[in-house]
């Protein structure tokens, strides 16, 4: 029998990923600041939702969104298949669990582009997730944006502009927050977001006090 240490043993085993919630108005270009991040660098997955939402003409079924039935979206919550769900402007938006913690497991940092009430039960059940917040420069520009996209009816912009207000009263409850006055700069802040996310406080509050207590 070889008495040899057995090979890797002392190696620390890989991390699991991070978890980063990731929240902002409707229309102040989430996804535009966030995807070539995600294109760009192999650790940093993006959860795909499951919504009851109609799709845009440009979305495509499982990659922008799973589009489900109210039927089927009750039984994904019923069967405790979602890591957290909200209405939103009269549809159900989700996140669907089970991709979420396989990718952790994997190591990789897994983003939820979600809204604030999904994101409050998030960093209640996931102390560990952080929490980024990308804000407009201005509300004008926020409502310019939401016009040009022309992707909602003016109802819908209303009523999406209210929900933004009420969203943005709530930022405090973030880590970070990343203002989209320009792309590049605000992309390259997002990424700092995510990487800093490791050495956020809380997080490190067991080994403190380990180390504290041999003190
Ligand atoms: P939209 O209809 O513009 O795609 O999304 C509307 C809002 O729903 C956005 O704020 C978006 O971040 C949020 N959202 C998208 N997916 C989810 C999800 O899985 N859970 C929750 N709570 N919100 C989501």
């Amino acid at each position: 029998m070889s008495n040899q240490p057995e090979q890797n043993a002392w190696r620390p085993q890989k991390p699991r990923g991070q978890l980063i919630v990731y929240s902002g108005p409707s229309g102040v270009g989430k996804g535009t600041l966030l995807r070539p991040l995600v294109a760009e660098h192999r650790d940093i997955v993006m959860s795909v939702s499951a919504t009851t939402r109609a799709p845009r003409p440009e979305e495509r079924d499982g990659v922008d969104y799973h589009f489900v039935t109210r039927e089927q979206f009750e039984r994904f919550i019923a069967d405790g298949e979602m890591l957290e769900y909200a209405e939103y402007n009269g549809n159900y938006y989700g996140t669907p669990r089970r991709f979420v913690s396989e990718q952790l497991d994997l190591g990789r940092n897994v983003v939820l582009e979600i809204e604030v009430k999904g994101a409050m039960q998030v960093k209640k059940a996931c102390p560990s997730a952080v929490l980024v917040f990308v804000m407009p420069p201005s509300y004008n520009e926020l409502r310019e944006r939401l016009i040009n996209r022309h992707t909602e009816s003016e109802e819908q912009i209303k009523k999406r502009l209210e929900v933004a207000v009420e969203e943005i009263r709530q930022f405090h409850e973030y880590d970070f927050v990343v203002i989209n006055d320009n792309l590049e700069d605000a992309r390259d802040r997002l990424l700092c977001a995510i990487r800093a996310g490791r050495l956020v406080t809380r997080f490190h509050e067991n080994l403190i006090e380990e180390v504290l207590e041999l003190c």
